[in-house]
């Protein structure tokens, strides 16, 4: 039986003989259904419609996508301890599994929030890996697998470094990934959302939909972020990147959000 994948949000469903009758995340107000309907695909037919391209950010960080679906890019982070996939696409090929397989394969994976679970499950299984989630989103598990391991509190450390920190916000365990290589690199996905002039973040409960956080929730993620020292954020598409003096924007990017939402002058 198949195992259909959303084509507006990327998610795989358990094996069905007929496509699921509606996507439960883009049924949720944080995604949205296209107009054209809810349509389906499986990874045979994605394997035939779309290709994986890569693009090396710095020695060790490779941002991996096809532009399908949400259209985030996934990263696979090299450290000498083992390589770490960061946030997921759907899209997973035979070229890509021996690309990565070349490069050392995949220790773990880490997402940030449910939007990118996508095939999650094919990639546990193709790396023989688990994959890292927050519990506090655990019920957006659409394809349960032993592979997938829950974490709690604040952060998890994996090893050489890299720190996941649950910063909430867009979800209740939104996560972020710190890495303390080059001054610190942050892989935010959309929870800190690098924006359009990549000189600012911003936090959204729904992107699609333009729902804002509170000024508590963001004041909660610049308290998470608080303890790390970083330089660099990589957001979730493939050119929303801020190289350098990140820590700063990340500062001054939650004092421009909280004066926004609460309405200061000059907003
Ligand atoms: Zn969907
Ligand atoms: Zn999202």
């Amino acid at each position: 039986m198949p195992l259909y994948i959303c084509t507006a949000c990327g998610t795989q469903y358990p094996a069905s003989d007929k496509p699921p009758v509606q996507c439960a995340i883009c049924e949720e107000e944080r995604q949205y259904v296209p107009e054209r309907g809810q349509t389906w695909t499986t990874l045979e037919a994605l394997a035939q419609s779309h290709r994986n391209g890569f693009r090396q950010y710095r020695p060790g960080v490779l941002g991996i996508g096809a532009g399908f679906a949400i259209g985030q890019r996934a990263l696979l982070l090299q450290t000498a301890g083992g390589n770490v996939l960061w946030d997921c696409v759907a899209t997973l090929d035979a070229a890509t599994v021996t690309a990565i397989k070349a490069l050392g394969g995949i220790k773990a994976i880490a997402i940030s929030h449910p939007h990118f679970y996508t095939t999650m499950v094919e990639w546990a299984r193709a790396f023989d890996c688990p994959v890292h989630l927050n519990a506090a989103d655990k019920d957006w598990i659409m394809r349960p697998d032993p592979a997938i391991q829950l974490w709690d509190g604040d952060t998890l450390e994996l090893w050489d470094g890299v720190t996941l920190i649950r910063c909430g916000g867009h979800f209740p365990g939104g996560t972020v990934l710190h890495w303390g290589r080059d001054k610190g690199i942050v892989c935010a996905g959309d929870i800190l959302t690098v924006v359009a002039d990549r000189k600012w973040l911003s936090f959204m409960r729904s992107y699609p939909n333009l729902i804002p956080l509170s000024a508590r929730e963001v004041e909660r993620i610049g308290a998470a972020m608080a303890p790390f020292a970083f330089d660099a954020i990589y957001g979730h598409y493939f050119d929303r990147v801020i190289e350098t003096g990140a820590k700063q924007v990340l500062e001054t990017s939650v004092a421009r959000y909280v004066a926004a939402i609460n309405g200061a002058r000059g907003y």
